[in-house]
């Protein structure tokens, strides 16, 4: 929902701290590839889910090009803003290419019917995003950076995590398949979401989700898409040194 939540006045709605202001999840992954024939980097990006607050995310962060999206579901706070890839889409469309759109068939099938001006065969739109929906599998490779699914639970819905190097981010659990943990061995950082400490059909609490953190092990753990509940440093000080709620802006750096 985005902290403040719309129409309450808690004190983590009304906390001045700016680590209690919340836009939706979601993550950017950047790396920089050497260029072949010149010593100039080439800067890549990978975005995971493009949601309602993607275009204030992306201006805060100079978002010039996006070279694929991997989507996690199908939820509003998830997708929404995928719209506003148009005007980073029309620069890859320049440059050949359109942005892929890396979806399971459920969560394509929502595109396709949210965004059916941009995805229909018939559409005629003429400004409509260069976006084309990619299947998602279980091993999928973008510019030499493998993104593994990492199989999930959000109440009855499967939905997928994504491990990239030693890092990995797993957002809107409330079961990790006993397999998965399997694809979450040897990680230093671990982003993982943690909704509040009252039971809720489709998201794990924090007490949950330490419990998966611990069995996971990983270096650092971040928890992510965090309610109105949990006051940022209230709940930082009861937690074990490597685990911490994650805030809006967080850069963390991953070995690809
Ligand atoms: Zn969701
Ligand atoms: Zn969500």
């Amino acid at each position: 929902m985005g902290v403040p939540t719309l129409g309450c006045s808690c004190a983590v709605c009304a906390s001045t701290d700016a680590h209690d202001r919340r836009l939706r999840p979601s993550a950017l992954l950047r790396w920089r590839e050497p260029a072949a024939e010149s010593s100039a980097c080439a800067e890549r990006t990978v975005v995971i889910d493009t949601g309602p607050d993607f275009r204030e995310q992306a201006l805060r962060e100079r978002l010039a090009l996006v070279d694929a999206v991997f989507y996690t579901h199908s939820h509003v706070d998830h997708i929404m803003g995928m719209d506003d890839l148009r005007p980073l889409s029309f620069i890859s469309a320049r440059q050949g290419r359109y942005i892929p759109l890396y979806a399971s068939a459920e969560t394509a099938t929502v595109l396709e019917q949210v965004f059916a001006y941009t995805f229909s065969p018939q559409a005629t739109y003429p400004t409509r995003a260069r976006v084309e929906l990619k299947p998602l599998a279980g091993r999928n490779a973008v510019l030499g950076v493998e993104f593994v699914r990492i199989p999930l639970l959000h109440g009855e819905m499967p939905i997928a995590g994504f491990r990239f190097g030693n890092a990995a981010y797993l957002t809107d659990v409330s079961a990790i398949p006993e397999p998965s943990f399997a694809l979450l061995q040897g990680l230093e950082v671990l982003v993982l979401s943690a909704l509040r400490h009252k039971p809720h059909p489709s998201h794990a609490t924090l007490e949950q989700a330490l419990t998966w953190a611990r069995r996971i092990g990983a270096r650092q753990t971040w928890f992510t898409h965090i309610s109105h509940d949990l006051g940022h440093e209230e709940t930082n000080r009861t937690l074990p040194v490597n685990a911490r709620l994650a805030y809006d802006g967080l850069s963390v750096p991953v070995i690809l």
